[in-house]
């Protein structure tokens, strides 16, 4: 006797499980995963159509009290079985629940009812507007934080307006409030395409490639060709020309009549990249973006699925694109953190994808200057092909980088934000009518404390990052939960100069205009691209020369292409390093490259000035270098040391809870449930902790830390703590999340 697992309605999230349906004898043989059937449902056994998402010999309900399937329908399309096997995987993998994995991979259409309604969607970088909103949670604006709390929560960073105003209390005032900041936008239909018409792009010519450019061409054809198609990885530095390689390989698929999935960050996703695309492949092409209506991204599905475009370029959630003859899946900037969902199920794009293309017989192509220690780690041992890009086109250098000291400055009485290196580099451009690039990392910036005059940072005496300030100036560590008194005096030096550090670009701005009245200034945050298209206009005007600074934050680092960029300048490199995350050094070193890889595009060389005030620390020394296998040996040593991936494998179980009570007794347990399990499964259980934001939308916040070498064992306490979850009633009112690395 066969039973199948069916999911009735994806549309609703109510049925949010799967029923046992008994298999009648004829279909034994022919059904399978991702088949539709009819089963009868509910008291009145009325007909419905639903997935199969598993299929076992045993069921766990009453045998006499499971029903038949009615119908199968065995024509169901492959595609859509394989992506249903895809959200099956999701599912296994990263903890989940089936509903929301099944409408993760299939789009729902909404009903236009719903498409109309307003929104209130996230505009700004989300770590930006975490930082404020913990801002917020310490001060008077409960009714903003609500808001703000919400949305960040929210699977799609948007919520509905009429619900924000109905549940949360939201007032046009509070929405004031963030439409002049630039963190929230509300908007209906209008703003959610892109800002130029795919129509007005000329078409042009392919390249030629350069000879290392078809050497990687050649590798990757040849790795195609072979009997085993691992993943390919290709490490070319910034202004290799990773681009035209994609291209070349995405030409090979549709010769072949096979799709391609185009994997870029949102926010490279500019006019330049989507042009070189569409410049090249024409109506074949189209672009998602998360500012698409739920309806325009199921149409373009639709149009995928009829075979009417082959080439998909856009954000993670383009992976799930039915093609029914997918051939390739290119991931660029394979090192994004974009790339990983923020909300449940917690899925990497790289993960899933090299998933489906195994499934589908695809290829998979990844692509970074700086790749990710899982790639590259996995690259180094065979699992992936590595092919490497080791100049920039025509043999254009790399840029200088001076790397400066800010105690020092301090110590010579200079306390502005620019070094004098950096001011005598500026003034030298300026001069010349070279453009310059002015780079604030504010990326992860969290709070933490260091010391000025030696730039010590304090941090957790157990896991080895940064401590951050809370309320009444209690430092925190996030992962373990150890807890400490923030110094009055550094405890390195005795210097009374420690304190969190504060920047913004407007200030950086300030000051610049101050020391160069004469220069023209362009400032990119989230303050200045508020409005729909200003960011595509600040980076055209840059790009036409019409300003000579462009000073910014991370938004400036990615992708971009400026010739005329001759120095870029790069304020406080130690901000993301300091961020209380094991990936904190490995982000900042992917940031500097990246920024340092801005400068000297064009035909004139470039340089760059990346300010510290830890000069040698390695991913500062190995980003000045632009030395990636220094910085990959370094970081890889640590990640061993302190059992952090790839060198382990981590499971972090996120707990909400509106009860702070009832969160930390939840909590409690499962980590005793965890270590009494961990000695057997060789895993170690840290925290509970109160997270980085510890509330939310009058939810508290805890996580709780499983490291171990051994991945399945790691999967398997999961779902053994998923069950002690599921009986233990303590449990009810506390909302779990899995987040596996
Ligand atoms: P990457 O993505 O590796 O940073 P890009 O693909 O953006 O590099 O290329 C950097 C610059 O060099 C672009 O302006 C691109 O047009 C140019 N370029 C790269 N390869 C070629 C080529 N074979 N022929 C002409 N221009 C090229
Ligand atoms: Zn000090
Ligand atoms: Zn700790």
């Amino acid at each position: 006797m066969i039973y199948a697992d069916v999911v009735i309605d994806i549309t609703s999230g109510e049925l949010d499980r799967s029923f046992s349906y008994r298999v009648p004898a004829e279909w034994e043989e022919k059904i399978g995963v991702g088949m539709t059937v009819t089963v009868p449902f509910g008291k009145g056994n009325r007909p419905r159509r639903g997935y199969v998402t598993g299929l076992s010999d045993k069921t766990d309900y009453e045998e006499q009290r499971v029903k038949s399937i009615l119908t199968v329908d065995s024509s169901a399309e492959t595609t859509e079985a394989n992506l249903l096997k895809v959200a099956a995987w999701i599912r296994e993998t990263y903890g989940s629940t089936v509903i929301r994995s099944l409408r993760t991979v299939f789009p729902v259409r909404e009903k236009m009812k719903i498409r109309e309604k307003k929104r209130i969607v996230l505009k700004a970088d989300p770590e930006e507007a975490e930082q404020l909103l913990g801002e917020l949670q310490k001060g008077r604006g409960k009714a903003r934080a609500r808001l703000l709390g919400a949305v960040l929560e929210s699977e799609e960073k948007e919520i509905d307006y009429a619900y924000a105003s109905k549940e949360l209390g939201t007032t046009d005032s509070v929405l004031r409030y963030f439409r002049e900041n630039g963190i929230l936008l509300v908007d209906s239909e209008e703003s959610y395409r892109l800002p130029f018409r795919i129509e007005d792009i000329p078409q042009e010519k392919p390249a030629l490639l350069n000879d290392e450019q078809k050497a990687a061409v050649s590798e990757i054809r040849s790795e195609w060709d072979g009997d085993q198609s691992r993943p390919v990885l290709i490490h070319g530095v910034t202004g290799s020309g990773k681009t035209e390689v994609y291209m070349t390989l995405i030409q090979d698929m549709l010769d072949r009549g096979k799709q391609v999935i185009v994997l870029i960050p949102e926010i490279s996703l500019t006019y330049q990249t989507v042009r070189r695309f569409v410049g090249r492949f024409g109506s074949k092409v189209s672009i998602l973006n998360s500012r698409l209506s739920r309806g325009e991204r199921y149409d373009r599905f639709v149009q995928a699925k009829k075979g009417e475009i082959s080439v998909m370029v856009g954000p993670r959630s383009a992976l799930f694109t039915p093609f029914t003859n997918l051939g390739l899946i290119i991931i660029d900037e394979e090192h994004e953190a974009a790339y990983k969902s923020e909300s449940t199920p917690r899925y990497h794009a790289r993960e899933t994808a090299v998933f489906r293309a195994e499934l589908e017989g695809a290829h998979v192509v990844l692509g970074s200057a700086t790749p990710s220690l899982e790639a590259y780690s996995r690259a180094l041992s065979g699992e992936y092909r590595l092919v490497r890009l080791t100049e920039r086109h025509e043999g254009r250098p790399l840029p200088d980088v001076y790397v400066t000291d800010l105690r020092e400055e301090l110590k010579k009485g200079n306390r502005s934000i620019l070094s004098r290196r950096l001011r005598d580099e500026m003034e030298d451009r300026l001069g010349k009518h070279e453009q310059i690039m002015l780079f604030l990392n504010r990326r992860g910036y969290a709070g933490f404390v260091s010391c000025r005059e030696c730039g010590h940072v304090i941090k957790c005496p157990h896991c080895d990052v940064s401590l951050s300030q809370h309320m009444g100036g209690r430092l925190v560590c996030h992962y373990c939960g150890y807890e400490t008194q923030a110094p009055k005096v550094c405890p390195e030096c005795g210097s009374s100069y420690i304190s969190g550090f504060k920047a913004g670009t407007q200030q950086a701005e300030q000051v610049i205009s101050k020391f160069f009245p004469e220069a023209r200034i362009l400032r990119m945050d989230s303050d200045t691209t508020r409005t729909k298209g200003s960011y595509e206009a600040i980076l055209s005007s840059f790009a036409a020369h019409e300003a000579d600074i462009l000073i910014g934050t991370q938004m400036i680092v990615k992708g971009h292409d400026f010739p005329a960029v001759t120095l870029v300048g790069i304020l406080a490199a130690d901000l993301s390093l300091n961020a209380s995350d094991f990936r904190s050094a490995e982000r900042t070193f992917q940031l500097l490259t990246q920024a340092v890889g801005r400068a000297g595009r064009g035909v004139r060389t470039g340089s760059a000035v990346l300010q510290t005030y830890c000069p040698s620390h390695y991913s500062i020394q190995t980003a000045a270098r632009q030395d990636y296998e220094a910085f990959y040996r370094e970081e890889m040593a640590y990640r061993s040391l302190m059992d952090y991936p790839p060198a382990a494998h981590l499971l972090v179980v996120h707990a909400s809870c509106q009860n702070e009570e009832k969160l930390t007794q939840g909590m409690y347990y499962a980590a005793r449930f965890c270590t009494k399990l961990s000695a057997a499964y060789q895993i170690r259980t840290i925290g509970p902790a109160p997270e980085q934001i510890s509330k939310v939308k009058d939810m508290y916040r805890q996580a709780l830390y499983l490291k171990g070498k051994d991945d399945a064992a790691l999967k398997t306490l999961r779902k053994h703590l998923e069950d002690y979850i599921a009986i233990n009633p303590g449990f009810r009112d506390i909302y779990m999340q899995y987040d596996h690395y």
